[in-house]
Order: structure tokens, then C-alpha cells, then sequence
């Protein structure tokens, strides 16, 4: 499934610029090892979970490829990726995966703490992301977010966001990505606290006006 996946994944590139990383072997560590990494800070059952600005899939369609029981809503602003997104859900015959063309922002209105975990990749710093992601879990559940090794400046920033959001850091687990020397930090928040009404703010506003 993974080759299928990259095969897939280099054949569209060619027509629409999905991923910068186009060399076979480093598509197999910096996306899919990477998007695994989760696996080494949490057991994936049956969660449900949401892939927020999840681009060319990731990290959620690694995660769905090897555990396949979870249920995944994959969302994705740039309309052209989620078509990518339906073609190699259909390609590898996954169930159990929506796909939503939309913003965080938007979608948080219907799916509010509807998810057991929220995880995010490249999408924006922790203090913004918290406000696209958090509104989406349930009391109980975790957002992860995928971060690089020296991420303890951007943890500190975020710290009331996170508060505000009804968001506890729980850990910052670095985790080595297999076959390199890459150093992935996961910031793994529980949510402890209902998010108030009145987050995420309408699209756009937390990227130009950060909590
Ligand atoms: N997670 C993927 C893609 C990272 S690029 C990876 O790690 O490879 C960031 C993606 O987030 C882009 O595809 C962009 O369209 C999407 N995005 C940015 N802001 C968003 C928002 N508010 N809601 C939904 N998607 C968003």
C-alpha cells in the first residue's frame, strides 16, 4: 500500500505541486516514518481522528494504512489536494475516511469535540494550530501536533492559548524517525476542558491575530 502510495503520490506531483520532497527514499522517512512516529507516544485503536490541513494525507493516511480500524476525517483547505486525497483513499481501498474540502474554522462549527484525537503536520505554529485543532476534541481526548526536535520556545508561547482552549500539555516526546537521524518532537495535549463558544474565531483570524 505504501509503494502504491508513492507511486501515486510522484504520478500527481508532476501536476500539482503536493509535496517538495520528491525523492523516493526521502518520501519514505520524511513522510511516511514521520507520519508514523505517533505510534511511538499513543496506541491507535478504534479513535476517532482528525487530520487537520492534512495536504497529501499526512499524517493521517500512514496512520489508516497500518491501523486500520481507527475512523478518520481528513481535512484539507486546498480543494485540488483533496482531490488527491479521494483518488488514493479509493486507490488503496481505505474505509472509514471522510474527506472535507474546508477550513478548520468552518468545520469546527459541526464536528465540535466530536474527535477522541486531533493531530496536525506543517499546518502552523502551536499557538495558532491550538485554536484550529482543540475546538475539535472531546473533553478526555488528545491533540498531537508533529513538531520539530527544538520546539520548547513554541510550547512556551502557546502556553496560555493552549489554557484558554481548554487544552493541558501533557508531554513532549521526541521520537527518532527509523532509518535517519531525524528528531521529531510530538506535543501531545489532553483536552481537560470544554473550549468556550466563542473559539476558533472566524477564518483567518487566528493566523493574523494569535491568541
Ligand atoms: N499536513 C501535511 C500538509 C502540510 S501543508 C504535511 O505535513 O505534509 C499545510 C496544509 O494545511 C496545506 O495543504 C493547507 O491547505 C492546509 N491548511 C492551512 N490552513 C488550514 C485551515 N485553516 N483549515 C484546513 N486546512 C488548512
Amino acid at each position: 500500500m505504501f509503494d502504491v502510495y508513492l507511486q501515486e503520490l510522484l504520478a500527481w506531483n508532476k501536476k500539482f505541486n503536493l509535496t517538495a520532497i520528491t525523492k523516493s527514499e526521502e518520501i519514505k522517512i520524511k513522510h511516511f516514518e514521520d507520519s508514523l512516529a505517533l505510534r511511538q507516544a499513543l496506541r491507535l485503536t478504534k479513535q476517532s481522528v482528525i487530520d487537520i490541513g492534512t495536504g497529501a494525507g499526512f499524517p493521517g493516511i500512514p496512520l489508516k494504512i497500518v491501523c486500520p480500524e481507527i475512523k478518520l476525517t481528513l481535512l484539507e483547505a486546498t480543494k485540488k489536494k483533496t482531490e488527491f486525497l479521494k483518488h488514493i483513499v479509493s486507490t488503496l481501498n481505505l474505509k472509514g475516511v471522510d474527506i472535507v474540502w474546508g477550513r478548520a474554522e468552518d468545520l469546527a462549527k459541526d464536528k465540535r469535540e466530536s474527535f477522541d484525537l486531533a493531530v496536525a503536520r506543517a499546518v502552523a505554529n502551536l499557538n495558532i494550530l491550538s485554536e484550529l485543532c482543540l475546538p475539535f476534541v472531546k473533553v478526555g481526548g488528545q491533540f498531537i501536533a508533529y513538531k520539530e526536535d527544538k520546539v520548547e520556545a513554541e510550547v512556551e508561547v502557546a502556553a496560555n492559548t493552549i489554557k484558554t482552549l481548554g487544552g493541558e500539555l501533557q508531554e513532549i516526546k521526541k521520537v527518532i524517525l527509523p532509518g535517519s537521524d531525524i528528531v521529531r518532537s510530538l506535543i501531545i495535549i489532553k483536552k481537560v476542558s470544554p473550549t468556550p463558544a466563542k473559539y476558533p474565531r472566524r477564518a483567518g483570524v487566528a493566523n493574523k491575530n494569535a491568541l
